[in-house]
């Protein structure tokens, strides 16, 4: 195995390392201690063409490999666990399903402005009772009509309500057998659609300057074309997004031990 990075694999770290000593470093115990989201380094990660690093460029993306995008959250968390797990979480969790598992349509609606940074996606997984076992989720989804009727919450939903939010890939029930085993689908819901609330999360330990949401879906209608994959597929599309997402947040653990290693150092000298 060849262990090497490529010439444009270094550019990109000497680039994101830069840019993050440049930018984030001089802001990010303010932003952490205040629990505060930065729209301004959000657009400027954006500008770098760090969101959508592994699409192809008619999507919006840089056509770049995952390692190149790997590297640069490496770079990111070695400076701000926050501004890596904006990064990590929108590029893995936001943009991954609708690129893997979206229609042509849906992945030209949405993923051009999600690779500009003026736009964020949510992955709604997670509810106050299904966490590590997802398969708890309650979160129900009836097809009336043409429109599904979305009913329940979720919680600790990254970039899920800060004023570049734009919508969230949701899980949902549609359907209970008869043996109790439960059908999940997934379900695209923009920003503003009636009957969806966006509640910002406060209190963190970590990546306080990170953006953590509640949704709510009261009586939330989409059309029926908001479905994302197949009836059914819900439960496969959102934990095989979560094995995607392991490599950067893989690269976000590495980056932080590489950055506290490197003040610890620094400190001893
Ligand atoms: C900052 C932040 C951002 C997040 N972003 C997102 C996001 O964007 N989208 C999303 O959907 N979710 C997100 N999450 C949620 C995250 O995925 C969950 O926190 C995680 O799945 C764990 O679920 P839980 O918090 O309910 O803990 P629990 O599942 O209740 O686990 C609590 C403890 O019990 C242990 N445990 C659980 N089950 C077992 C078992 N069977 N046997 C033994 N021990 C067990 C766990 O290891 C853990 O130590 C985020 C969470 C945080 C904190």
């Amino acid at each position: 195995m060849n262990f090497e990075l490529t010439e444009e694999q270094d550019l990109i770290r000497a680039t994101v390392r830069d840019f993050a000593a440049r930018e984030i470093k001089p802001i990010a115990q303010e932003l952490d201690e205040k629990a505060e989201f930065s729209y301004d380094l959000t657009r400027k990660m954006g500008e770098l063409g760090l969101f959508g690093m592994y699409l192809p460029e008619k999507y919006g993306g840089q056509g770049l490999d995952t390692l190149a995008y790997i590297i640069a959250v490496e770079e990111l968390a070695r400076i701000d666990g926050s501004q890596a797990a904006t990064l990590a979480a929108h590029n893995s969790l936001g943009i991954g399903p609708l690129y893997y598992y979206g229609t042509e349509e849906q992945k030209m609606k949405y993923l051009p402005q999600l690779c500009t940074g003026e736009a964020l996606w949510g992955f709604g997984l997670t509810e106050a009772n299904a966490g590590s076992d997802s398969r708890g989720t309650k979160t129900t989804a009836v097809l009336e009509n043409v429109e599904w009727a979305i009913n329940g919450s979720k919680i600790f939903i990254t970039n899920g309500s800060c004023d570049f939010s734009i919508g969230s890939t949701v899980q949902a029930v549609t359907k209970v057998l008869e043996n109790g085993k439960k059908e999940f689908t997934t379900i695209i819901v923009d920003k503003n659609t009636p009957g969806f609330k966006q509640v910002t999360m406060h209190g963190k330990m970590m990546w306080r300057a990170s953006d953590t949401a509640e949704l709510y879906f009261d009586d939330c209608h989409v059309p029926e074309s908001h479905l994302l994959g197949k009836v059914g597929e819900g439960s496969h599309i959102m934990l095989s997004t979560l094995d995607n997402g392991r490599l950067s947040i893989a690269a976000m653990g590495l980056g932080n031990a590489q950055g506290a290693f490197e003040l610890a150092l620094q400190y001893a000298n």
